[in-house]
C-alpha cells in the first residue's frame, strides 16, 4: 500500500481537516490545526505531503521520525500540528488496513466508557448557574468554564470576588458529586493566579488550568507546591521533552492536544511519561470530529485518563458544530456523560466527505479576540 494523494481541508467554525488517500482505496483523516493558524498549518502539511506521498502508510513511527526531524529545525505549534494531523489519519489508515480500532492497536482497552465535560460561559463567563443546570439535565457530571475574561495583570479585590462567586454558583448546581474546572487561560500573573487558586480550593475545582502562561515555566514549581487546588496545564505544549519539566514541577493533570502534540503517536508517550509522575491525562479538545475521535482513541488505551474536553456546542462553533461533518454521529452519542468505546476500525468515525468538500469552498478566516487592558496595553485572551 501507499499514500497516492494529502489533500487539505478549511472548515468552518474554525478547523482543517486532512485526508490521505491510498493506492488501495483506504483512506484516513486527521485535524492537523492551530486555532487561527489553520492557513499556516496548511501550508506545513502541504510541504510534509511532499515526502509522504509514495510512502507506505503504515510505517506510521518512520514517518514521524522524519517528519519532525528530517527539516533540521523543530518542534513549536505550526509543525507540530501539521505532524498531529497527518499522524491521525495514519494511524486511521493503519486501523481500517488491519480491521482494528486505533485503541486496539495502542493495547487493547483499559475502559469501556470515556468521561466527557462540556463547556459554560462563554469568554466572559456569565449566566453559570443556568447553563451548568443545562449541561447537568442533558447528563453530564463534569463541566469547565473560564475563571475570568479579560482581566488586570494583578486581578483587584472585586476580579477575584467575582470569579469565587461564579465558581460558587456553578458548585451549588453541581453539588458534591459532580465537578468543575476552572481554566484560567494563562489571563493571570504568577502572583495573581496565587491569590485565586487560594480562595478557590473550598469550592474543590477538578484542576485549574493553565494558572500560568507556558513562558512562566520558571516559576510553575512554586505555584503548584502553593497551590491547594490541583494544576493542570498542556494545551501549549508540542512534545514530550516540553511536558517533561512540567510533570516534573508536579502538575496534576496532563492536557496535551491531539492535534498540536504530535498526534497519536506522540500523546500516546506523553500519557506513559505522565504515569510515571501520577499525573493524569486530560486531552485538550475544543476541536472538531477527528481530532476527538482521536482523543478517545487514547482515552481507552491509556490507563491514567481522568476525563476528556468536547467541543459540543461551544462557543467557539458558529456556523458549524461537532456533528456537521460526520455521517454517523452516534460515536459523540453522550450518555449519562460518557463516550462509550466504539469498535469501528480506525479513528472510528466516518466523515462526509461531501458536506467537508462543501465547507471547504467557503472556508472560514477564524481568529481569536485582541483583548486590551483599560491603558491600551495588550491583554492575554
Ligand atoms: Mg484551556
Amino acid at each position: 500500500m501507499k499514500i497516492d494523494r494529502v489533500e487539505t481541508f478549511l472548515v468552518p467554525p474554525r478547523w482543517l481537516f486532512c485526508r490521505v488517500e491510498t493506492d488501495e482505496g483506504v483512506v484516513g483523516w486527521g485535524e492537523p490545526v492551530v486555532e487561527g493558524r489553520a492557513e499556516v498549518v496548511r501550508a506545513a502539511v502541504d510541504v510534509l505531503a511532499e515526502y509522504l506521498v509514495g510512502q507506505d502508510p503504515l510505517r506510521i513511527e518512520d514517518h514521524w521520525q522524519v517528519m519532525t526531524k528530517a527539516g533540521f529545525y523543530r518542534g513549536g505549534p505550526v509543525l507540530s500540528s501539521a505532524v498531529a494531523g497527518l499522524d491521525q489519519a495514519l494511524w486511521d489508515i493503519a486501523g481500517k488496513a488491519y480491521g482494528a480500532p486505533v485503541h486496539a492497536l495502542l493495547g487493547g482497552p483499559v475502559r469501556d466508557r470515556v468521561r466527557v465535560y462540556a463547556w459554560v460561559g462563554g469568554d466572559e463567563p456569565a449566566h453559570i448557574a443556568e447553563q451548568v443546570a443545562a449541561q447537568t439535565e442533558a447528563g453530564f457530571t463534569a463541566v469547565k468554564m473560564n475563571a475570568a475574561g479579560r482581566t488586570s495583570p494583578m486581578a483587584t479585590a472585586a476580579e477575584t470576588a467575582a470569579i469565587v462567586e461564579r465558581v460558587a454558583a456553578a458548585r451549588e448546581v453541581l453539588g458534591p458529586h459532580r465537578d468543575v474546572a476552572v481554566d484560567f487561560h494563562g489571563r493571570f500573573t504568577p502572583a495573581g493566579a496565587r491569590r485565586v487558586l487560594a480562595e478557590l480550593a473550598p469550592l474543590h475545582p477538578l484542576f485549574a488550568e493553565e494558572p500560568l502562561l507556558p513562558e512562566h515555566g520558571g516559576v510553575l514549581p512554586a505555584l503548584v507546591a502553593a497551590s491547594p487546588v490541583p494544576v493542570a496545564t498542556g494545551e501549549r505544549l508540542y512534545g514530550r521533552a516540553e511536558f517533561l519539566p512540567v510533570l516534573g514541577a508536579g502538575v496534576a493533570v496532563a492536557q496535551p492536544d491531539l492535534s498540536h502534540a504530535g498526534g497519536i503517536s506522540e500523546v500516546h508517550r506523553i500519557a506513559s511519561l505522565a504515569d510515571v509522575y501520577g499525573a493524569q491525562l486530560a486531552p485538550h479538545c475544543p476541536l472538531g470530529p477527528i481530532a476527538l475521535a482521536a482523543s478517545l482513541q487514547i482515552a481507552f488505551s491509556a490507563p491514567n485518563f481522568l476525563i476528556q474536553e468536547q467541543s459540543r456546542g461551544i462557543h467557539y462553533n458558529k456556523h458549524a458544530d461537532l456533528l456537521s461533518y460526520l455521517v454517523d454521529t452516534e460515536p459523540f452519542h453522550f450518555v449519562d456523560g460518557h463516550a462509550h468505546r466504539t469498535t469501528a476500525p480506525g479513528l472510528g468515525v466516518s466523515v462526509d466527505e461531501d458536506a467537508v468538500r462543501a465547507a471547504d469552498r467557503a472556508g472560514h478566516r477564524w481568529r481569536n479576540p485582541l483583548w486590551r487592558h483599560d491603558d491600551g496595553s495588550f491583554a492575554e485572551w
